[in-house]
């Protein structure tokens, strides 16, 4: 069924907003997209039309940690909490709080998120869910004794993955044009263990009893996988608030999809990712929220408008496109994140309050309010 949806603004994720647009839409695909005509006959919304959000990290089995790991730590500290936190909480407290957070997505307009799961206890319920998602299946230490339906194989980073499994997971995303994921350049303490094997993480590792059976590497994460041959477009390369300039490079030259997930970054090291640098380095990073553990919400959006109060030289396009088009980008996706003829993004209505006018600048009205939307059409095709 074709349906005419007409609102005060489109924004499409890619490009200028079209004020006083009109979507086309054939079931979930766009028709059309363009500027409202005297003759067409619409249905009228008030305030903006906007393609479905894409989240390509969290955590959905940490839901129910949230609150219990303290701020400000690093990611040894976090680490530690987080175990201390899973070791406290019920099966039953873990599954309700994850299927509470794929509702929250949905809430949201997350039209496809990226779930790690070391459990696969979210995986059936994203699967019921009215969303599209990958599950990173992420191992530890090598290949999964459990295996979790449908997921992709992934790495959890290169201060707690052997050599071996890095290059493995992105060798077989790679050879299966699929994806994979790996926490990257997190954070100082990252650093300090893959160059000198000691630091917090060696601690974390002492305290836990963990005996490393790898090699320290020597050097810092980013070089170490592009040397193991781990970096490539298949590999989200998540985080990378601790890279440097030449780090950020490589992961160009090797067009591995930078995830920036800000909040998180805050909340664990107390620092933000250099979103300015990277944008003029010519990268175009995906949003993620990372787990309620280290993030208040799983909602793309917020984290853009953090990044606005931090950059507010960044264009409002640039951190709308971070939320939609660039992180289905990132996660191989083309029909996803943009209201674009011939795509599929699922569509989200955000109105203002009946009592506020219409925005004249929607982009930045969307990162600076961040207000409630409700899906138009989809995800998945659901009303
Ligand atoms: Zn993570």
């Amino acid at each position: 069924m074709t349906r005419t949806l007409s609102a005060d603004w489109v924004v499409t994720g890619e490009g200028a907003p079209i004020a006083d647009g009109v979507v086309l839409v054939d079931g979930e695909t766009i028709v059309d997209v363009r500027e409202r005509l005297a003759s067409d006959d619409c249905e009228h919304f008030r305030g903006v039309i906007l393609p479905g959000l894409v989240n390509p990290h969290t955590h959905l089995e940490g839901s129910a940690f949230a609150g219990k790991v303290e701020p400000g730590g690093g990611i040894a500290a976090f680490a530690w909490e987080y175990k201390q936190a899973i070791r406290s909480t019920s099966m039953d407290d873990v599954r309700r709080s994850a299927q509470a957070a794929v509702d929250a997505l949905v809430e949201c307009g997350t039209a496809l998120v990226g779930d790690v799961t070391n459990t696969g206890v979210a995986a059936p319920m994203l699967a019921r869910a009215p969303i599209r998602s990958v599950v990173f299946h992420e191992c530890i230490a090598g290949a999964p004794g459990i295996p979790v339906d449908g997921a992709s194989l992934a790495a959890h980073a290169p201060y707690s993955s052997p050599p071996e499994w890095l290059a493995e997971t992105y060798g077989i995303a790679a050879s299966s044009d699929g994806l994979t994921s790996v926490h990257l350049a997190e954070h100082a303490d990252e650093r300090r263990f893959l160059l000198d094997g000691d630091g917090p993480i060696q601690e974390l590792y002492r305290m836990l009893g963990v005996d490393v059976r790898f090699p320290i590497p020597r050097r810092p994460s980013v070089p170490y996988l592009a040397d193991l041959g781990a970096l490539g477009p298949h590999s989200l390369a998540v985080h990378v608030c601790d890279a440097t300039p030449m780090e950020r490079e490589t992961l160009r030259e090797r067009r591995s999809p930078i995830v920036l997930c800000p909040r998180s970054n805050d909340f664990i090291g107390g620092a933000l990712p250099d979103l300015p640098a990277i944008l003029a380095e010519g990268s175009q990073p995906a949003l993620g929220t990372d787990s309620l553990a280290s993030s208040p919400s799983l909602d793309v959006l917020e984290e853009a408008g953090v990044l606005h109060a931090a950059f507010p030289d960044v264009p409002c396009r640039a951190l709308v496109a971070m939320a939609t088009s660039w992180g289905a980008a990132a996660m191989r996706r083309p029909l996803l994140g943009a209201i674009v003829k011939g795509r599929a993004p699922g569509l989200l209505l955000a109105p203002p309050d009946d009592s506020a006018d219409v925005p004249a600048d929607p982009e930045r009205w969307l990162v600076e309010s961040s207000p409630p939307r409700r899906w138009l059409v989809g995800p998945g095709g659901s009303a």
